[in-house]
Parts: C-alpha cells; structure tokens; sequence
C-alpha cells in the first residue's frame, strides 16, 4: 500500500479575495520546507470551462500551466511560493467537471440512473482531488469563493465527504474570515466571522483551524470571541493582520500557534527551513541605492492582478540586483516619446485586440530607435516586427489580428490555421522548446541554447519577411527546433532589446528570477 496523503481544505468566509491563495500557498512552502511534498489545487466554483475567456480586467491575469491549462492566478502565487510546477490537475472549474459529467450522460454511461449534483457533480469533485494529490504527503484543495455561495455548494459538500473518506485524522479543514475595522467606532467587529464560521458548520464542517485576516493587527479579545464561536481551541486561531511583504507570510505562519498543529497532522517533526525566504525579505528591505523605473505599456491601467506574474517577475529581477522598482503605468492608448524617453526600460507584455495596439508598436519603434532597454512577451514581441518591418519601409505592416487586409502581413495564422481563429481552441498553450542562435543575446542571456517556455497565443512571425524585419533591425535569434516557429527576435547593435513569443514570467520565482527580466533590469541600470 502507498503512503497516505494528508489533506489540507481551505475555505473561506465573510468575502473572498482576502488571501486564502496566499495563506494556502504560504502553507504549503511550511510544509515543503519541513522536507514533505505538497501538491496544490484551486477549485473555482463558476461556471467557466477554463479561465481562456475571463475578461483580465474583472478577473485577473490568465496563468498558464506547463502543460497548457488556462487557470486562475492563484495557480501563479502556488508555483511562487512552492517552487514547483503544476498540472491542469491543479485546477478544477465547475463548468469543465459539468461539461464532461454532461457529456457521459448523452453517452449513455450511467444506465439510465438520475444525474444530480449530489453524488455525481460531488463525486467527480473527490475524483479530481484524488487525481491532483497522487503520491504527495500533503495536499492542498483550495475553494475559490465564500462557503456559501450558490456555486461553491457541491464543492463544500465534496470535501467534507472527502474527509470522511480519508479519515478526520487525515484531513485539516482550514477557514479564512476577515475581521473589519470600523472607523467611524474605531473597533474590529467579529460579527461577520461568526456568521461565516456558523455557515460552515451548518454544512457539516467544523473547522480546525481559523485564520482570520485584518487590516491593522487586531486585539486579543477578537481571537478569543473567534476561538469561542468557532469552536476551537485559541491556538488554532491565527491572528493575520496585512504584511508588508507577502513573502513574510510562510515565516510568520511557521512560527504561530498553526505550527505545532501542522506538526501533529503531518507528523512532521522537521524544523522548516525557511532562510530563501528570509533573506528574500532582508533583500526586499534592504536600504537601495538606485530605483530604476521600468515602463509597462498596459491596456488595463493600474490592475496589478491583471500582469501580476510580469511584476512579480520584474520585482524578483530587482531584489536580487539589489535595486528599488518603480513600475510607471503607461496606457498603451496614450503612449508618447515624452512618457517613454523618462523610463529606464520598457516592458511591452501579452495581450489580444487591438486597442491600444499601435501605442505598443510605437513603444516597440521607440526603444529600438533610442537604444532603450526593450523586453517584449508575447504580442511584446509581435508588435517589434510590425515595429521593424514599417522602419524598412514596409508601409502598413501589421499583424492579421488587427488588420486582416494589411499589405504586409508579418505576423500571420499560419497555413493549416486559418479559419479556425474564433473557436477558442488554436491557441498555442503551454511548454514549447525553443534552439537560440549560437552567441545572440538570447543564447547569453539564458546561458544555454536550448530552452522551453510557456506560450499562449494564436498568431506567429511569417518568416517571408525575415529579411525585412532584419533590415528594420531585428534578427530571429530563437525558433521552434524545426525551425517553422519564431520564438526570439532581437537587436543586435542595442543595449537590450529582446522580444519572446513565449511568457517568460509564468517561469520566473521570487528566490529565481528569470534571465529575461534580470537582463532588463541589468541594462537599464547603466
Ligand atoms: N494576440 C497575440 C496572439 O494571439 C498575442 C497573444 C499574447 O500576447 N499572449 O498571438
């Protein structure tokens, strides 16, 4: 027989969005720096197939899993703070375990029995979690939303009969609450949490452990009344008031009351092993002599969630050079040569659509003409051919996402495509290989020749232009290994301009940061 794998659930209440994702991944790096593996999972009640579709503005960046998942950021700060990758078995949506419930039943395969959301959604729910947990010590099923939600209800059912399955004594139910402040009074009220730890149990779930997140740190009294109406022990209470850092989290929750509890449920005696993270923060903290202003040409303005895995990549490149950050909001629809001459760098990041497109290339046009350090990601690196191919005089140069008739169509779908671009399903997803060009910038900066990143789009570089796109001053320096595939252009008579078709960021860590954006920040130094 296998080892037994102990399962963690982390629910939340009062109101979502509060950092149960970071709790459940700040756990989970207290649980991997003890020497166990830890696997993770999101369960994200809506109804979504996938996160392909989701408006980033409302809901966030899409994180794409190596093998080619479209999920949920929470899915980026579990691979931060773990250091790992994960699977699309780590993310687990209503709309895509009912798809396919759906689809066994047209297909005959329940003999004629009713279809109900209890067992049947309830059951495949346990079956992902089986699935995503196989061979860890310890796994991690976060639910998305509150425990309460009309949604969220099949979900809340599921892990409690997951934990009757497996064993209490293998399961570890955990609640997030918020406790707000009230200013106008000036005292945190409990009420909220108290209702939300009372819903919880009225679907059959007592908790072991309550964190309860605040703005400012809050008195004793609250954890008391929190212990007392959740019905658990003080200790188990873990008081989470906002952190400067989120990085601070693993540490402060190996050393709260939540420690010896993780302990007893693991049977883990070992001491973590927390100082990446320590001196992560001593590096955040640390006094800068230099700040450098990196230029993100956005077109959802101001949305952090929105390029949270570019930032975080960007941040992880400063701290470990050392040096401050400031990230200068440009709308992609305002770019100027004013706004783009004042910054160290620019950073040119995915996107689909055309608005704000030509503010891009403009930005491309801009740091290639002016020798100012240049990453493009994505559609970064599509918009610095347009860029190229108009500088060599192609006149009207663009790509057929945003002018299907252009007379120079040198970023294209490629032959075997075309017609298929509205389906949803032609995007290029998740790990592809790239060969870079022996001793380009690409090859230097990686250090190594042969490299695989994550992708997500739809449209390539046609190569027909390459000449033209080197006469505009970029040379193709990564392809696919058959070489059909453009994967990295860049300047060869510049500081630092590059440009990748892949995301770079969904690689990068907080303790590793990725070679791309440590290039940028190295060059916009000087
Ligand atoms: N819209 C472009 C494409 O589909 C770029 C996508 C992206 O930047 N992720 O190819």
């Amino acid at each position: 027989m296998g080892k037994q794998t102990r399962y963690i659930f982390v629910t939340g209440g009062v109101l979502s969005g509060v950092g149960k994702g970071i709790t459940a991944a700040s756990i989970g790096a207290v649980l991997k720096a003890k020497g166990l593996s830890v696997s993770i999972q999101k369960c994200d009640p809506y109804l979504n197939v996938d996160a392909g579709l989701l408006n980033p503005a409302e809901h966030g960046e899409c994180f794409v899993t190596k093998d080619g998942a479209e999920t949920d950021l929470d899915l980026g700060h579990y691979e931060r703070f773990l250091d790992d990758e994960f699977t699309k078995k780590s993310a687990t949506l209503s709309g895509r375990l009912l798809r396919d419930l759906i689809a066994d039943e047209r297909a005959g395969k329940f003999g004629g029995k009713t279809i109900q959301l209890v067992p049947h959604l309830t059951g495949a729910i346990m079956e992902s979690i089986v699935e995503a947990s196989q061979g860890s010590d310890v796994h991690i099923v976060e639910i998305g939303g509150t425990v309460g939600d009309y949604e969220g209800l099949s979900f809340v059912e599921a892990i409690r009969e997951f934990g009757r399955r497996v064993g209490r004594e293998n399961s570890l139910y955990i609640h997030v609450v918020y406790v707000p402040f009230i200013g106008t009074s000036k005292e945190f009220k409990s009420k909220p949490a108290q209702n939300a730890l009372n819903d919880l149990r009225g679907f059959g779930i007592v908790p072991d452990v309550v964190v309860v997140r605040t703005d400012e740190p809050a008195p004793k009294a609250i954890r008391s009344k929190i212990a007392m109406f959740g019905g658990v022990e003080e200790g188990a209470v873990l008081m989470m008031p906002n952190v400067d850092s989120v990085f601070k989290i693993p540490g402060i929750v190996a050393e709260s009351s939540l420690a010896p509890i993780l302990e007893k449920f693991t049977g883990n005696h070992n001491k973590p092993d927390l100082s990446k993270w320590h001196d992560l923060v001593k590096r955040q903290q640390a006094p800068k002599e230099q700040t450098i202003t990196v230029g993100l040409i956005a077109k959802y303005m101001d949305n952090e969630d929105t390029y949270i895995s570019v930032l975080e990549a960007l941040k992880a490149a400063a701290w470990s050079e050392g040096v401050g950050l400031r990230i200068e909001w440009i709308s992609a629809e305002e770019v100027n040569e004013e706004a783009l001459s004042a910054v160290d760098a620019i950073l040119v990041p995915g996107g689909f659509g055309v608005r704000g497109v030509e503010g891009k290339i403009a930005a491309a046009n801009y740091a290639l003409s002016h020798n100012k350090p240049y990453l493009g990601i994505c559609l970064g690196l599509q918009v610095a051919v347009i860029a190229a191919a108009r500088k060599a005089g192609l006149e009207g140069a663009n790509s057929t996402e945003f002018d299907e008739s252009t007379p120079h169509p040198v970023v294209y779908i490629m032959e075997g495509q075309e017609g298929k671009e509205s389906t949803g399903g032609t995007l290029r997803l998740g790990d592809y290989p790239a060969h870079l060009a022996a001793n380009s910038l690409a090859h230097t900066v990686y250090g190594e020749q042969d490299i695989v990143e994550r992708h997500r789009h739809r449209y390539e570089v046609n190569q027909k232009y390459r000449e033209a796109i080197e006469r505009g001053g970029l040379v193709i320096s990564g392809a696919s290994p058959d070489g059909k595939l453009v994967e990295f252009v860049e300047a060869s008579d510049h500081p630092y301009f590059i440009a990748t078709q892949a995301h770079p960021e969904f690689r990068s860590r907080p303790t590793r940061p990725h070679p791309l954006f440590l290039g940028l920040i190295r060059a916009a130094q000087s």
